[in-house]
């Protein structure tokens, strides 16, 4: 007689029929619209502290992974003022290599007053060309290495702001940390009396089948309502006519036949 019913997907344990599930929840001492009640308060109190729990998860990451690029900006701008250091003690270098030059060659010159033949002549005019020509390196590395500072300088500029900026996002982050910490620990100790109020309330079959049903959804809803009139406030499918009568009247428990999560009256929101 009864084997029009229709098997349902759902997340609920394969083992047992939803049929079963359904027989259960409506043996206990709660009335069934008031145990549909509570299911969806308990489903309300679990979204909210998840919703909690995702806040606080996911800033102490984006806090630790700030103070990493801080940490790896600050190292390269270290690495970078080493570098212009560098620059600058190859340009003290050279010129003291032009001093040098310039005193070699006032030394030859002063020679020259006093050269014996013109082989010495020569020869002396050759180091004072070797001179000039050593100058000249010495002049040419000065210029490039003080082209490489200006470059070196605007690199660091650019990473200085970048620090700059994170530091402020990293203190900004770390005051919304603290604040969701301690403007949320009292919500949190509330939602979950209220949560563990809801959960004793309902038999432990129909608690296993939400557990399951809340674990198989991203979005950790496995108790939602009618949404749109005609629609499954989960998955959005259509819900057949017959269902939203039944949801409407609190008789039973209802699960969407697209999603398998359990559906119940809008009127509970
Ligand atoms: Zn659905």
């Amino acid at each position: 007689m009864a084997k029009k019913t229709k098997k349902i997907e759902t997340p609920i344990d394969q083992r047992e029929t939803f049929v079963s599930i359904q027989k259960n929840f409506a043996d206990s001492d709660l009335s069934v619209p008031e145990k549909l009640k509570t299911l969806y308060a308990l489903q309300q109190a679990d979204t909210a502290i998840d919703k909690i729990l995702q806040l606080r998860g996911e800033l102490p990451v984006e806090v630790e992974n700030l103070e990493a690029e801080i940490a790896e900006l600050k190292a390269k701008s270290a690495h970078i003022a080493g570098q212009i250091e560098e620059y600058n003690k190859f340009i003290a270098e050279n010129k003291f290599n032009i001093t040098d030059c310039d005193a070699q060659m006032e030394k030859y010159k002063a020679q020259l007053e006093n050269i014996a033949n013109s082989r010495e002549y020569d020869s002396l005019n050759k180091e004072i060309e070797n001179q000039g020509l050593l100058r000249q390196i010495a002049e040419k590395h000065i210029g490039e290495a003080k082209e490489r500072i200006f470059d070196k300088k605007n690199e660091l500029e650019v990473i200085k702001e970048k620090i700059s900026i994170r530091t402020d996002d990293l203190k900004a982050k770390k005051e919304e940390l603290a604040n969701i910490v301690e403007s949320t620990a009292k919500d949190e100790e509330k939602l979950r009396a209220n949560r563990d109020a809801c959960a004793a309330k309902i038999d432990d079959r129909t608690m296993n089948a939400y557990d399951r049903i809340r674990q198989s959804f991203t979005n950790h809803l496995a108790v939602v309502s009618v949404f749109n009139g005609d629609s499954c406030g989960g998955c959005f499918n259509t819900i057949a006519p017959q269902r939203l009568i039944d949801i409407a009247a609190n008789r039973k428990l209802i699960i969407c036949e697209h999603c398998g999560r359990i559906l119940v009256n809008p009127d509970f929101e």
